[in-house]
């Protein structure tokens, strides 16, 4: 085993890999691995582009796109064209997809670099297009058509002009069209009646853009939940991304087996003996029933501890779950132990892939109204990852 000390996010002067933060972020770099693994056996022969997007969903983009690598994925997607090129600085030279493309990105770069590009509008296929222009270099472009999620992407009547538009670049050696794709708006729910028209829009919009001559080399629509559930989406390629972290994109559908990539520990900052009647933390929302012995987690909402966790989230603390105690403040909580006694210093572990009966990011975002995705996206910039192969 070999442990690498990566920086968190926005670490600006600090030397995070040497600092003895109390609250962090554990990766597992071989469930990443594997969770890909099973992914693409799923998918049955799809290509996978591996989503890394606001640093790999928390974990980390860097060190997740090379274990997503390993596991089989043949490229990677992020949202932003600075994300891409962050990869690219990091020497990472396979296709990367920008996905969320903005006027006034940095396309020069971009094209320079070989990042592909989604885009979805003909304004957006002309900037693209004279960047292209300047770099010296064809754009890798990806079509975006809206099937029916109504975000990104030009709808079914402005797609022919785009089609139109595009080939017209492509045949003055501005752009390259690699991709045609869309995206799902309710793949983790398959009996929803847009799945079904989202699936045919899709097929008529490739149909279109082949019948007037584009050649993709990838047709993509799939995210995780039709990646597992959805065999109509795969195409040549998916695109996982919660589903590769280990969490379920479903959690009512069984899954193949994923592992959580991701544990956040923390270490007690201070234990103490109070009165019954104490009460505890801001706005007193919680109240000690009987004299009991209280710990302090020095971790917050600005490590990612949602507030609204408060009097609600579980932990495990010596060796049981404990429930946070009143409210959760930007750098600490209180666990009540009635009469357990925990160290100062121990370990705690805030959430995980559940191996030691500690609740998963699944359960921390059931118990908060949220989703997995925001749990561990969220875990914060001051945190360090520590990534474990
Ligand atoms: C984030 C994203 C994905 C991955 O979605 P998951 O639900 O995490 O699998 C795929 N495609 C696009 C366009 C995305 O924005």
């Amino acid at each position: 085993m070999s442990w690498a000390e990566k920086p968190g996010r926005g670490g600006g002067e600090a030397d995070w890999g040497t600092m003895r933060y109390p609250t962090r972020a554990l990766v597992e770099l071989s469930a990443i691995r594997e969770n890909v693994r099973l992914i693409r056996e799923t998918a049955g022969g799809a290509e996978v582009m591996a989503m890394v997007k606001a640093d790999g969903y928390g974990h980390g983009a860097v060190a997740v796109a090379g274990a997503a690598l390993a596991g089989g994925a043949g490229r990677l997607g992020v949202a932003y064209v600075e994300e891409a090129l962050a990869l690219r600085e990091a020497g990472i030279d396979v296709p990367v997809m920008a996905m969320v493309c903005t006027p006034g990105d940095e396309y020069e770069r971009a094209v320079a670099r070989g990042v592909d590009l989604g885009v979805g509008g003909t304004r957006l296929l002309e900037e693209v297009a004279a960047a292209a222009g300047l770099a010296g270099r064809a754009a890798r472009v990806h079509l975006a058509v809206d099937t029916g999620m109504t975000r990104g992407g030009a709808t079914a009547d402005a797609w022919p002009q785009l089609v139109d538009q595009a080939l017209k670049a492509q045949a003055s050696g501005q752009v390259e069209i690699i991709g045609i794709w869309s995206h799902m708006a309710c793949a983790d729910e398959p009996d929803h009646p847009s799945v079904a028209r989202q699936t045919r829009a899709f097929r008529e919009a490739v149909e279109l853009a082949e019948r007037s001559g584009v050649r993709p080399e990838v047709r993509h629509l799939a995210n995780s939940a039709a990646a597992l559930y959805l065999p109509d989406t795969r195409w040549d390629m998916v695109r996982p991304g919660i589903a590769i972290y280990g969490l379920s994109p479903a959690p009512g559908l069984p899954d193949p087996g994923l592992r959580p990539a991701m544990t956040v520990t923390s270490r007690i900052a201070f234990a103490k003996r109070v009165a019954a009647g104490s009460g505890v933390s801001y706005g007193h929302l919680y109240t000690t029933s009987k004299d009991t012995n209280v710990a302090l987690v020095p971790a917050g909402y600005a490590d990612g501890v949602p507030r609204n966790g408060s009097n609600v989230l579980e932990l495990l603390a010596g060796g049981a779950r404990r429930r946070v105690a009143g409210r959760v403040c930007m750098d600490q909580f209180v666990v009540d132990l009635g009469d357990d006694v925990v160290g100062e210093g121990d370990e705690v572990v805030l959430f995980g892939p559940g191996d030691r009966g500690e609740p998963t990011a699944q359960e921390w975002a059931e118990a908060t109204g949220t989703i997995s995705y925001e749990i561990v996206t969220r875990i914060g910039g001051r945190v360090p990852r520590t990534h474990l192969d």
